[in-house]
């Protein structure tokens, strides 16, 4: 097949779709990728990388010209004319958000594959974890940052030092995010809380964390208790589809020390701190009631190398399906099928369709 990665072009976006070292796996199965010119130069992947890993270098008409485009981002609406009828589109979409496209995608007859659908039998969305991996651990290095004095913060340490204590850093929701926030801010040396709802995921973390984090239960009297105490919030819940709940109240925070630190990575849901609000990397952080809130909605975007490497790790292995058997690969693979939003002018996921009330 032949297979186009165009450069992405949203704003801040630096990731590309595939690596050089995933180009070579495609190649050596038989397949012929187009390389726009300069796609991978936002994670440090040069044209020369892609060129002796077998592509084909070209101009994004190239690239877009391809039978599968996998990309990173949405199209946005200056790539709206590259759809149509017979391209297969292997990407993230966020289609119940995005009316305009979903009509492009539909009008245009394009297969949109989602990143974000892509569904394993135990419920986990394979393409979307390696992301909230990176979000996690980077919330307790941007935590730790901010905590130092220059940065707003309170001018603590976070793993202390021999004859001082730690932070105490309380981590709201136990899931990818809040687990990869837990490892690293223990691994910093902090004194660390992990609070949930799911009671079998607390009992999980305890054995995985062996003794070195704590685990709560998330109840509104334990998280009142433990906010005046702490040096570092983590907002991670997510009650998938809603918004997320606000755990951490405007009258919670009068409790909290001068300088302490909120980074509330569940802000692109609406965030589980009722004070915090979406913010960019560029002005990551300001200040209510003398506590820092950091809220940047797309934290992965600060380091696209990792992030890139983190998700062609993952997109890869349902890349090649695709590309060797086309759509019948949608029929042999039931999470990959979960993943089929559109396809000849059709909504093919039933939660975009309630989105805009179409029929699926
Ligand atoms: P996840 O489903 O793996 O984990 C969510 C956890 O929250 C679950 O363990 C769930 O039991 C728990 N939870 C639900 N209600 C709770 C409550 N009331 N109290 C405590 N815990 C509760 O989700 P995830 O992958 O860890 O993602 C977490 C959030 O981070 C999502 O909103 C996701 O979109 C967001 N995210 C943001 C960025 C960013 O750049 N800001 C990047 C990646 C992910």
């Amino acid at each position: 097949m032949l297979i186009g990665i165009p450069k992405e072009i949203k704003t801040m976006e630096n990731r590309v779709s595939m690596t050089p070292g995933a180009v070579e796996t495609l190649v050596r199965r038989g397949h012929s990728v187009v390389v726009e010119k300069g796609a991978g130069l936002g994670s440090g992947l040069s044209d020369e990388e892609y060129v002796s890993c077998g592509a084909k270098m070209g101009s994004v008409d190239d690239a877009w010209a391809a039978e599968m485009v996998i990309k990173v981002k949405e199209p946005i609406a200056s790539e709206y004319k590259y759809l149509r009828e017979d391209l297969l589109l292997f990407t993230y979409l966020h289609l119940a958000a995005d009316e305009p496209l979903t009509k492009v995608l539909l009008e245009s007859g394009t297969t949109g594959v989602a990143y974000e659908t892509v569904q394993l039998p135990d419920g986990s969305l394979p393409l979307l974890t390696p992301m909230s991996e990176v979000a996690g651990r980077m919330a307790a290095q941007e935590g730790a940052l901010h905590l130092e004095k220059p940065k707003g913060g309170r001018g603590i340490l976070v793993g202390g030092v021999p004859g001082v204590a730690p932070a105490k850093v309380m981590v709201l929701g136990g899931g990818v995010v809040g687990t990869n926030a837990a490892k690293i801010a223990a691994g910093m040396g902090a004194k660390v809380t992990i609070f949930d709802v799911n009671h079998a995921r607390l009992q999980y973390l305890d054995d995985i964390f062996n003794g070195r984090v704590t685990t709560m239960t998330s109840t509104e009297p334990n998280i009142r208790a433990a906010v005046a105490e702490a040096d570092l919030i983590i907002g991670a819940v997510l009650i998938p589809g809603a918004k997320a709940p606000n755990l951490v109240t405007k009258g919670m925070l009068a409790t909290m020390k001068e300088g302490s630190v909120i980074v509330d990575v569940a802000v692109d849901q609406g965030g589980c701190v009722e004070t915090i609000k979406p913010t960019t990397h560029s002005d990551p952080t300001y200040v209510v009631d003398g506590v820092v809130h950091y809220g940047v909605a797309n934290m992965p975007g600060a380091v696209p190398r990792t992030s890139t490497f983190a998700l062609v790790n993952q997109t890869l292995p349902y890349a090649l399906q695709l590309a060797d058997k086309g759509l019948d690969a949608l029929r042999e693979n039931k999470s990959l099928k979960l993943g089929l939003n559109t396809m000849k002018g059709k909504l093919t996921y039933a939660a975009v369709g309630e989105a805009f009330g179409i029929d699926v």
